[in-house]
């Protein structure tokens, strides 16, 4: 296959090597091509380079502000100039200490944008598509079915019981494809649309059952896969599917 074709995986993949099921075809081209190998190690180590430049910022000493701001006040004032530079140049690092001892705030804030815009994508998806591609209450037969048409494969979580199952789709959330299995709980139209949760910027980020825009909504990982559940079911049933010690 040509280069093209895995140039959208080897964008995401994490590492030159990964167990992940998802990256195996795209890594072993990149381990016979040259071209993708250079590229995927360049981003990698220009990734590697931000997250370093990242770590040393959160290193600015805590009095660095205060014996700027004192330096700056003790500039004589006919050196207008200088004394401007200064405090722009003060300014600066005030604005650089804030925002890195604000980093890791910061980083909890995109997550959580993240995850609201995942949320409010689930939720569209689910009211736009009603009727399933592929028809079947087989869980077997709708995981095939998925990991053929998504090129990798596509498996139920765990942590939730499953048995309603209707039919399955592929579906868009955003600007990824993703694969979303309709299903029912307590009779009410239900989704799960599974997606790899580096396409989203949500690693590691869980979203309790909760109710948002008129739905129940959950959003979680299991074993490097990210899940996120819509359903027209209360709140409480939700909570009931899952494994009780999932969320503690
Ligand atoms: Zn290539």
């Amino acid at each position: 296959m040509e280069c093209s074709a895995y140039r959208e995986t080897l964008d995401l993949a994490p590492a030159i090597e990964s167990d992940d099921p998802y990256f195996e075809e795209a890594l072993k081209h990149a381990g016979n091509c040259e071209v993708c190998h250079d590229k995927l190690a360049k981003r990698l180590e220009i990734e590697r380079s931000i997250k370093l430049t990242m770590d040393t910022m959160c290193h600015v000493p805590e009095n660095l502000v205060s014996s700027i701001l004192h330096m700056t006040r003790e500039i004589k004032p006919e050196r207008p100039k200088r004394r401007l530079w200064l405090a722009t140049a003060a300014s600066f690092i005030l604005i650089i200490t804030l925002s890195t001892s604000g980093w890791s705030y910061w980083d909890n804030y995109k997550r959580e944008e993240a995850m609201e815009k995942l949320c409010v994508l689930s939720i569209r998806n689910h009211e736009l598509s009603h009727t399933p591609e592929f028809l079947s209450d087989n869980k077997s037969h709708i995981s095939n079915w998925l990991s053929v048409r998504l090129s990798r494969l596509v498996r139920f979580p765990e942590v939730i019981g499953i048995d309603k199952v209707i039919g399955a789709s592929r579906s868009a959330l955003g600007t990824h494809i993703v694969s979303a299995v309709q299903f029912e709980i307590d009779g009410k139209r239900s989704s799960l649309y599974s997606y790899y949760p580096d396409q989203f910027g949500i690693q590691n980020a869980v979203t309790p059952p909760k109710f948002e825009m008129g739905y129940s909504v959950a959003v979680w990982n299991e074993k490097g896969v990210g899940y996120s559940l819509v359903s027209e079911a209360k709140v409480e049933k939700v909570k009931m599917l899952f494994n009780s010690s999932f969320w503690n």
